[in-house]
């Protein structure tokens, strides 16, 4: 049964009947250091069909909003080019690229410029999902939301100027504190909702949400980054992506989802805070296809050890199976979830103001301290930066600028 269920989701086996992720499943993030970071998936086959979804024949439930064009307002962008930074430390790396550190030439302000390799995109058939980033980033301005100033593109790669938060991953946090003290888990899970909540009404799905990306400012507010998987979605999906952790149920059914997929990744992100591991986790069965069946068993598979009654309680309205029934999904929306009694002495005016103190202020020395990433070996990854050559997919980038002449 569960052979089947993943024979669906267009993943291989190996020989030991185990889910063969390397081959079938793109890794953003892949694994590089002690604390290995947890890979994002998304299926060729599902990526293919949702690009695809206009020339399908109608059918209600897949034509409902795919091809949909994004009806608002995107702020207006900078004009970049690669002159203008000095290219610095590498400060993550993903399968299409890297994220650096850069300064600017002009201002002497530090930037994050996330590169990403065009022949890379395509071959991995993430053109419609990279332009969702850049379209969906350009879209939203929020305190816990990383900004992004501009975009461009040369004959190789495509660039994207953000602001440099410098306070590390909350990941990288909570693997060293092992887990939260409950207060501290009640602090990033409350700026997390107003995030996910002023994504929802812009109708953005986020689609990746988890430690790793959760960035920490120097003020210990968090900035969420990676909007790979973000996607305008007023109604629903159908793409499998995501983190296996945190995928919900309906995800990984492949039935169609709308943003409750949010909320549920919540859920599974509080737990992890509290507890240490995220709640289908199991480090003596941890392959994919154990994983995703105890996901769709559900909460009653999850142990629960001594944490907040009111915490658990929440956890379990959005680990909810049935998204129509789900926390944050039902009549009155995120404002069940401002409601909720774990979230009382939240005062979620002043925290939207970033007038609560955070908890935790990361140790940084000044605007441009890197410290608080992991070191990633540099290579040649800059090699290719600017280089004239055959370009042979720019026009499907077609909101990235070539600004190389200006
Ligand atoms: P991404 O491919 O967007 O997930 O980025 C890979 C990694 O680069 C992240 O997990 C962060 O560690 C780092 N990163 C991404 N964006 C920024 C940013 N704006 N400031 C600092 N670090 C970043």
């Amino acid at each position: 049964m569960i052979r089947r269920m993943t024979d669906k989701l267009g993943l291989a086996h190996n020989q030991k009947g185990q889910l063969d992720l390397a081959h079938q499943v793109l890794s953003h993030s892949p694994p590089t250091s002690a604390i290995d970071h947890r890979g994002s998936i998304s299926t060729q086959r599902t990526s293919e069909s949702e690009s695809s979804k206009a020339a399908e024949p109608s059918d209600d439930a897949r034509s409902t909003n795919d091809s949909l064009v994004f009806p608002h307002k995107r702020r207006s962008k900078g004009t970049y080019r690669l002159t203008d930074f000095i290219f610095q430390r590498t400060l993550g790396t993903g399968s299409f690229g890297r994220v650096h550190l850069v300064r600017s030439k002009h201002n002497l302000r530090f930037y994050a410029v996330k590169v990403l390799q065009k022949e890379k995109i395509v071959r991995s058939k993430q053109v419609d999902h990279t332009n969702n980033e850049q379209q969906m980033l350009l879209s939203v301005q929020h305190p816990f939301i990383v900004n992004l100033w501009g975009s461009f593109q040369d004959s190789l790669n495509l660039y994207m100027v953000m602001d440099f938060v410098p306070g590390g991953e909350l990941f990288t946090l909570l693997r060293r504190s092992n887990r939260f003290p409950d207060p501290v888990g009640k602090f990033y899970a409350a700026e997390v909702a107003l995030a996910l909540n002023h994504l929802h009404t812009l109708d953005i799905v986020y689609r990746d949400l988890k430690p790793e990306n959760i960035l920490l400012s120097l003020d210990g507010h968090i900035k969420i980054a990676d909007f790979g998987f973000a996607k305008y979605c007023p109604n629903t999906t159908w793409t499998l992506c995501g983190t296996p952790d945190y995928l919900a149920p309906e995800v990984i059914n492949q039935s169609r989802y709308n943003k409750s997929v949010d909320w549920y990744a919540l859920g599974v992100l509080i737990y992890e805070m509290l507890v240490g591991s995220p709640p289908f986790h199991r480090p003596d069965d941890s392959s994919p296809m154990a994983l995703y069946s105890r996901i769709q068993m559900g909460p009653a598979c999850v142990h629960f050890p001594a944490i907040n009654i009111l915490a658990k309680d929440l956890i379990l309205k959005f680990l909810e199976g049935n998204p129509s029934k789900r926390y944050g999904n039902l009549r009155h929306g995120a404002g069940d979830v401002f409601a909720h009694p774990w979230f009382r002495e939240v005062d979620w005016e002043k925290l939207r103001n970033r007038e609560i103190t955070a908890p935790y202020l990361p140790k940084v020395a000044g605007e441009g301290d890197a410290s608080a990433f992991e070191m990633y070996p540099e290579g040649d990854a800059s090699a290719s930066y600017g280089v004239l050559s055959e370009d042979k997919h720019g026009d499907q980038f077609p909101d990235f600028e070539y600004t190389a002449g200006l």
